[in-house]
């Protein structure tokens, strides 16, 4: 029994009815990528760089950021990697980076805007994750876009360092749908981005007008709240007209409850905390296509958070 759970638990996840959901995990550190793969990760679908940058002097080298994303690809052995670029702002200080105190952090310069304003650390970045990360398993993810434009940018940036190393073999560039703008364009971001991945964090707190970090608020966040699965459903249409795939990696893909909603917006992967994998792909493997779809229009048609909870609580019973 014990060696079937195994099997079972490192086997790929497909539905009830065939249809192939990639279930992925989120790593914050080295140690992380070890657990994942013991918890049958398929790949890893958010690397949160921010572990590399934070509570030091100087900013990591490329030489000790190349050390350690090619540890952790070395740890997922053929799994893909999906690496994000460094995401911080005002919010965290760092003392090599002089960022303005900011009224606003969550609406200030952070994620990608930061990298775009700091192009040298963003360009030793690039570099570091192209030479250590082998091309067919390598992605690379943007945080906080809200349209094309920074996009390019860094798309540009990535076709420069990938000519300077002689690279000539395509690499995602894929984006995070964090903020509404996004969700709400994910059908032109998806012309061009080779990947969608869903920050629903981020994506609710936007959403939502509620402050994460806020205790006075915090506990109005619901990322199943049908305002927040409406723009998801937009991300899950604009990826499909596009032929590209869309994921959650936010908390919300480690709720079990949300992945039939999540399937039946179309999303095709879920990279969820390496404890929630076994459990995830357990359910997944009971769903069904055709009542997902339901279950997800009737989910965007709710009025609450806690209705669509009731409602899902229903469907996995
Ligand atoms: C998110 O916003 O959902 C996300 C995955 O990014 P982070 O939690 O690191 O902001
Ligand atoms: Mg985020």
């Amino acid at each position: 029994q014990r060696s079937r759970d195994r099997a079972q638990a490192h086997a790929d996840c497909r539905m009830a009815d065939g249809t192939r959901i990639e279930i992925f995990a989120n790593l914050g550190s080295q140690a992380d990528a070890a657990a994942a793969v013991a918890a049958g990760a398929e790949g890893c679908g958010l690397l949160r760089t921010e572990f590399l940058f934070l509570e030091r002097a100087e900013a990591p080298d490329e030489a000790e950021q190349r050390e350690i994303y090619s540890g952790i690809a070395t740890t997922l052995g053929d799994r893909p990697l999906i690496v994000r670029t460094l995401d911080i702002g005002g919010d965290k200080p760092v003392p090599y980076l002089p960022m303005a105190a900011e009224e606003n952090p969550a609406l200030g310069l952070r994620g990608v805007r930061l990298s775009l304003a700091r192009p040298d650390l963003m360009q030793v970045q690039l570099r570091a994750i192209l030479r250590a990360v082998p091309a067919d398993q390598c992605r690379i993810m943007l945080p906080m876009i809200a349209d094309l434009s920074d996009y390019r940018a860094v798309r540009a940036m990535l076709d420069a360092e990938k000519a300077a190393l002689g690279i000539d073999v395509p690499v995602p560039l894929g984006v995070m749908i964090e903020t509404p703008a996004a969700a709400m364009l994910a059908d032109m971001l998806a012309a061009e981005a080779d990947f969608l991945s869903i920050g629903t964090n981020d994506l609710t707190q936007y959403t939502l007008a509620v402050d994460r970090g806020n205790a006075a608020v915090s506990h109005r966040i619901d990322a199943l709240h049908p305002a927040v699965l409406r723009l998801i459903r937009e991300v899950g249409r604009g990826a499909q007209r596009h032929g590209r795939w869309a994921g959650v990696c936010g908390g919300l893909a480690s709720d079990p409850l949300a992945a039939p909603i999540l399937i039946g917006l179309g999303i095709t992967e879920l990279s969820a905390t390496p404890a929630a994998i076994a459990r995830l792909k357990a359910v997944v493997r009971t769903l069904d296509m055709a009542r997902c779809i339901d279950l997800a229009e009737r989910a965007c048609a709710a009025e609450s958070a806690a209705a669509v909870r009731a409602m899902a609580q229903g469907v996995l019973a």
